[in-house]
């Protein structure tokens, strides 16, 4: 099979569906391996390593397109993408159609069969494709938490880890799902005094066993959120109720509680946020401040470290990246009930019954 990667054109999107390694394994089990020229580049992956293991480079994103049989992105197909797609093509990569009716008819007209990274299922009730950008992004909040506690930039000036004889900063994670613990394992290392909460008590059980005494878990209610908030120096937000917005987990008035310069991140932005004051922002531009409390709302945190994210994505969309090419769509998915999940358009129509009714289509 004809694997096609073409560079990103979605602005700021530095990631590339393809690393250099993966298109080797793909081609030592015959495939051929077409990348666009460039389209490694802002993960730190020139045209040369590409060739040095066995891909052909092209020139144009057109002549990708049109020569491969299934094409490996990151981000969902922008318009001039989508025209390229053709009937029999397979597609894999992030789409999150569900707010999106306008890619979702483009995509359907292409005919081209659609497999989203963000329906794939696995075992344990996870989404195995989503998962590493929740690492990717857990593991940042408190780096960046860090940066925006710096005086310099609006915050406390609170050094996270304190020194001897000056305490620790206090932080406080609020969801202790992948994001969470990703970000209490970071914060913990950084020697900060961490208390995570979360409505699970299986998930707040699990952690406990894991940090061994080195972190606080907490049942997560209104209480429990305003009884930390006036000792935080850093709060991060990391809860998700699958399907849903983000709850409001912290209001504006809460905010004049907070100690002057504290700092919010908020991870969940991409769902809304879950404190009242957050609005995205960019890399470009990534802190505002709102009654003195320093906020962090960055919707695509993986991007700041394309490179990490690259190689993290790919090592977990690799092996159904390999099935799809080597067996086929159609096989690939009847012998996998969790790459069958990532179905979402396939003969014209939306195949994911929960993107169909999100979008008031019929299955
Ligand atoms: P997850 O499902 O692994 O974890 C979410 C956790 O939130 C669960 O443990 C759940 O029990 C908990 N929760 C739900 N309601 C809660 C409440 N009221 N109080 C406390 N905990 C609550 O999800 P995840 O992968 O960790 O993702 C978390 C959020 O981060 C999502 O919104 C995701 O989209 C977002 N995210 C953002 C970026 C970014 O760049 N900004 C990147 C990756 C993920």
């Amino acid at each position: 099979m004809r694997i096609g990667c073409p560079k990103e054109i979605k602005p700021q999107e530095f990631r590339v569906g393809l690393t250099p390694h993966a298109a080797r394994e793909a081609m030592s089990r015959g495939h051929e391996v077409v990348v666009e020229a460039g389209a490694g580049l802002g993960a730190g992956f020139s045209d040369a390593d590409y060739v040095a293991h066995g891909a052909r480079i092209a020139d144009t994103a057109e002549e990708v397109f049109a020569t491969a049989d299934l094409i490996v992105k990151v981000k969902e197909p922008q318009a001039a993408e989508r025209k390229r797609l053709r009937e029999g093509q397979v597609l894999f990569t992030y789409l999150h159609l569900a707010p999106d009716p306008e890619q979702a008819k483009d995509l359907m007209e292409s005919g081209a069969t659609c497999v989203a990274y963000e329906t794939v299922t696995d075992a344990r009730g996870g989404l195995p494709l989503l998962a590493p950008m929740s690492e990717v992004a857990g593991r940042l909040a408190p780096q960046v938490g860090a940066w925006t506690l710096q005086k310099a930039n609006g915050g406390r000036g609170v050094l996270l880890g304190g020194v001897p004889g000056v305490r620790p900063a206090r932080v406080v994670i609020i969801g202790g799902g992948v994001v969470g613990t990703a970000a209490a394992r970071v914060a913990v290392g950084m020697g900060a005094n961490v208390t995570v909460l979360d409505r699970s008590l299986p998930r707040l059980s699990y952690l406990d066993d894991i940090f061994m005494g080195k972190l606080t878990t907490q049942f997560s209610s209104e209480g429990a959120i305003a009884e930390l908030l006036p000792t935080a120096d850093l709060v991060i937000g990391a809860v998700l109720i699958p399907g849903a917005a983000a709850p409001k987990l912290v209001s504006r008035a809460q905010l004049g509680q907070m100690l002057p310069g504290a700092a919010l991140v908020d991870v969940a932005i991409d769902q809304g946020g879950c404190f009242e004051t957050s609005r995205a922002t960019t890399h470009q531009d990534p802190i505002y401040e709102v009654d003195g409390i320093m906020h962090y709302c960055v919707a695509n945190m993986p991007g700041a470290v394309a490179r990490t994210s690259t190689q993290a994505l790919g090592n977990a969309t690799l092996p159904f990246l390999l099935a799809l090419a080597d067996k086929g769509w159609k096989r690939a998915l009847a012998e996998d009930a969790h790459l069958k999940n990532g179905l979402n358009v396939h003969a014209g129509r939306i195949a994911h019954p929960a993107v169909a009714e999100a979008l008031g289509l019929p299955l």
